[in-house]
């Protein structure tokens, strides 16, 4: 080395350790209750708690958007709308595009507008009841998604569905709810935070230090963590018939949340929990949902076809199945059964 490059090697050196020490680390969290769930903000930087604030802002302006049980909303507002055109925000027609695609994509496993049925077991309402076959039958016939149509227009987008019909984002729109949050955050110069929006994990940035977040996965069985997935920039959203249920008083029969749109009934499978790594949150959330109704197989041929997200998937058997990129990003705690990695 020069005599004149020893200095000059020092001097930027020494203006690296300036500069990381002179970064405002300020951390600011906010807990507050929104779509149905407790939520945490937990955000870095100068600006914390102003961004936070602006970020909740933004989510109970969505909650506000997308309820399907608020008459004020503009979902309730297209669920009443008959046959007509309706004009939606560009919440709403991104949130019914990514749906209607999924839905497309996994023959129906996800399916937005199944909240007829739904709401006649009881979910939403806590009325909890097995509605009749004949009631099944007569409600399902108005859960077609294929019938939904949304028009993009230059300036604005507009649905048009058949009377009776409904759409519902209880599958997404916690996820997406997260990616806007996150919007907010980037957009008041944010480079790190954590989102727990009811236990779905949004990440913004690595931690201050630079390492990546662990992120935990809960037992389906009593809520302890059994293993911890590292990651930066991504969402890790479950989704598990553990989160929601009621159990008949008569046959002692446990129905879960999450529905099958060719029955009209709670999924039955051996899936006790799907957690999908993905870096949206509206994608990862639309197919935690889906997976859980795909099961075990449909789920292995789906990510085959796509490979643009991870899962990991906790059959009641006690296996563990996870993708093969997540291997040394993946720390098990739990003496599973088995564990398959998925490549
Ligand atoms: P998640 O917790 O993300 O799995 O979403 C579950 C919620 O999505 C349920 O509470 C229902 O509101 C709705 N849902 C249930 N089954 C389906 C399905 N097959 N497709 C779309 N939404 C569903
Ligand atoms: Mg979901």
């Amino acid at each position: 080395m020069t005599r004149f490059k020893l200095p000059l090697l020092i001097i930027t050196i020494f203006s690296f350790f300036v500069l990381i020490s002179c970064q405002d680390n300020t951390e600011n969290s906010l807990v507050f209750d929104a779509m149905d769930t407790s939520m945490v903000i937990r955000s870095f930087g100068k600006n914390s708690a102003e961004a936070n604030r602006l970020a909740q802002k933004r989510i109970l302006e969505l909650e506000n958007l997308i309820s399907v049980t608020k008459d004020t909303s503009e979902v309730w507002k297209i669920n009443n709308a008959g046959s007509y055109a309706q004009p939606v925000s560009e919440d709403t027609a991104t949130l019914l595009s990514l749906s209607l695609k999924v839905a497309e994509e996994s023959g129906g496993a996800l399916n937005p507008c199944l909240y007829p049925v739904i709401r006649e077991w009881g979910f939403t309402t806590g009325d909890y009841k097995v509605p009749s076959a004949s009631k099944i039958a007569e409600l399902l016939s108005k859960t077609d998604y294929s019938k939904i149509i949304l028009k993009k227009n230059e300036n604005f987008s507009e649905v048009f569905m058949q009377p009776e019909m409904m759409i519902d984002f209880g599958a997404v729109g916690k996820g997406y709810a997260g990616d806007c949050a996150i919007a907010v955050l980037k957009e008041q110069g944010i480079k790190s935070a954590i989102l727990d929006l009811g236990g779905n994990v949004q990440t913004l940035g690595p931690k201050t230090d630079g390492s990546l977040w662990t992120i935990g996965i809960k037992s389906p069985w009593n809520g302890t963590p059994v293993a911890g997935v590292k990651v930066k920039d991504k969402a890790v959203i479950t989704s598990g018939g553990y989160e929601r249920f009621f159990v008949d008083s008569e046959t002692q029969h446990k129905y879960i949340h999450i529905f099958d749109g060719k029955t009209g009934r709670p999924v039955e499978n051996d899936v006790a929990s799907v957690t999908i790594i993905a870096e949206s949150g509206l994608y990862a959330d639309s197919l935690s949902t889906t997976l859980v109704v795909l099961g075990k197989d449909g789920a292995i041929k789906f990510w085959d076809a796509h490979k643009d997200f991870d899962f990991i998937m906790i059959l009641d058997d006690k296996t563990l199945m996870y993708t093969a990129p997540l291997k040394d990003y993946l720390i098990i705690d739990y003496d599973f059964e088995k564990v398959i990695v998925v490549s």
